[in-house]
């Protein structure tokens, strides 16, 4: 199994999770928006730089974080661009990484994404098997419940955990997560994405349960977690 954990829009809260990514040596990548059209504050250009390491990684996630499909298809290229240039001024390096904010898309969007980055993640949950191109997760890292689960696992053809959901009812949402991880772990072939937003970390008080993750994972099967962009094959 391969694990990526990659956290969306920026927040400042992400500052917890770069000490949870150094402290427990698991790799995070952390996709940041120029700004967000919601008015969610996003992290500073400084804040950036000084997080940056080899376990705290940047991505691009659109200029204003704009959903792409609610926009003319004539200005996504700006909107993902600029967002791009943004970022490599800050870190001075190429930036190759890329979350479609609300995990929205279409061919010709993700057709002009890919003129600029190599990676493209969507924001599902329940995905197990990749098969190339589009970055679809397994995991959201937030209390989404069992009908969510289920309801996800069915979309995607994911079918034995479907099995697995069915055959280990509880309510406890985390310790379901981390049973399906444990379940993926045993397969070799497999990637296993997780991604949330550290605003719903402190919001829902799940530090505790990402925490418990991290050790997990590094008792268990750290060797298999790896740097965000070693984990696939890159258009
Ligand atoms: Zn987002």
């Amino acid at each position: 199994m391969k694990l990526a954990f990659s956290w969306d829009d920026g927040a400042p809260e992400d500052k917890r999770l770069f000490e949870l990514h150094e402290k427990y040596e698991i790799p995070g990548m952390f996709f940041v928006p120029t700004r967000n059209r919601e008015g969610r504050t996003v992290i500073t250009p400084e804040m950036m730089r000084n997080a940056e390491s080899q376990y705290v990684s940047f991505g691009g996630h659109t200029e204003n974080h704009t959903y792409l499909t609610s926009i003319p298809i004539e200005d996504v290229d700006e909107e993902v661009k600029a967002n791009q240039e943004y970022l490599e001024n800050i870190l001075g390096h190429e930036v190759c990484d890329f979350c479609l904010p609300g995990g929205k898309y279409n061919e010709e969007i993700l057709k002009i994404v890919y003129r600029y980055y190599k990676t493209v993640r969507t924001a599902d949950t329940m995905n197990f098997n990749y098969s190339g191109g589009v970055l679809k997760p397994a995991i959201h890292f937030y209390p989404r419940g069992f009908k969510s689960l289920f309801g996800n696992a069915w979309r995607n053809r994911s079918y034995s955990e479907l099995i697995f959901l069915l055959t280990h009812p509880t309510n406890d949402y985390f310790q379901l997560v981390n049973k399906i991880i444990e379940k993926a772990s045993k397969k070799n072939d497999n990637v296993l994405m997780i991604w949330g937003h550290s605003w719903e970390l402190e919001k829902f008080e799940l530090w505790d349960e990402l925490e418990n993750l991290f050790t997990t994972i590094q008792n268990n099967f750290k060797e298999k977690s790896l740097h965000y962009a070693d984990m696939y094959e890159v258009k």
